[in-house]
């Protein structure tokens, strides 16, 4: 199925990932949007919910957890002009070497209606090391010992916190995807489509798939007109047999 085909067919609901603004440094912005261009963005594309996920607070672009009352103000005013999206305050952490293996400590997580969680290159990530391998050609080994340890991270994340969505697993860093897949499967945490990322692609979702696990698809907007992009997505999907059953927040358009 061409992706004007998909189009046609199948619609989102609802964009549980996409950045702000408030993902920025100093002076530049990581996000393009203002809060309320992407809940413009969402309710011309007709989704019924929206989460807004900026970074987690170590990564170069993280939000400042200073500023979540004006994003809350941000959202209600949002919420009060466009009364038709359900607006989420989410974060996108990051997964790290901490106590609860995130940048969100466990006590912070009462500051959102969500929290996602992926791997970046933030420091106490092994950083350089998993960058320089995912951008260059190593030994069999080395890859080898980076998916041990990036699968840990992950694993670990997973089962000490309660994480809506695994964003982009297998992007910028090596896992070992069987284990990923089954630390989802035993916490009920949704595996991402990017429609941003190369991963995870449709080898990598063959594999997610064979788990008991359900996925959701993410703009990862880091641009208001990127809000709601999915059909590249569900083609991937299709690719590796998902229906969209396993798919949370697609649908079957009515009158296509
Ligand atoms: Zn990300
Ligand atoms: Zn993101």
């Amino acid at each position: 199925m061409d992706l004007k085909e998909i189009e046609k067919k199948y619609r989102i609901t609802a964009d549980y990932h996409t950045h702000t603004v408030y993902s920025r440094v100093g002076p530049y912005f990581h996000g393009k949007g203002r809060i309320i261009d992407n809940v413009r963005a969402a309710s011309e594309k007709g989704l019924s919910e929206l989460a807004i996920t900026d970074h987690g607070p170590s990564d170069f672009y993280g939000l400042d957890p200073k500023r979540i009352p004006e994003m809350r103000a941000d959202i209600e005013e949002a919420q009060r002009a466009y009364p038709d999206v359900k607006i989420y305050l989410g974060v996108e952490a990051d997964i790290v070497d901490s106590a609860n293996g995130l940048d969100v400590a466990a006590g912070d997580f009462k500051d959102y209606d969500f929290v996602n969680a992926g791997y970046h290159y933030v420091p106490k990530c092994n950083m350089m090391g998993n960058f320089a391998s995912f951008h260059a050609p190593i030994s069999e080994k080395a890859k080898a010992k980076l998916r041990e340890d990036n699968t840990k991270r992950i694993v670990k994340a997973l089962t000490s916190n309660n994480i809506k969505i695994l964003t982009h697993p297998g992007d910028k860093a090596y896992i070992n995807e069987e284990e990923v897949a089954a630390a989802c499967e035993k916490t009920g945490t949704l595996v991402e489509i990017n429609a941003r990322h190369k991963h995870p692609n449709a080898d990598d979702l063959k594999i997610y798939a064979a788990y008991d696990v359900n996925f959701v698809i993410s703009s990862d907007a880091h641009k208001p007109e990127h809000v709601g992009r999915y059909a590249e997505s569900l083609a991937l999907a299709f690719e590796a047999g998902i229906g969209i059953d396993r798919i949370v927040n697609v649908v079957e358009r009515k009158d296509g």
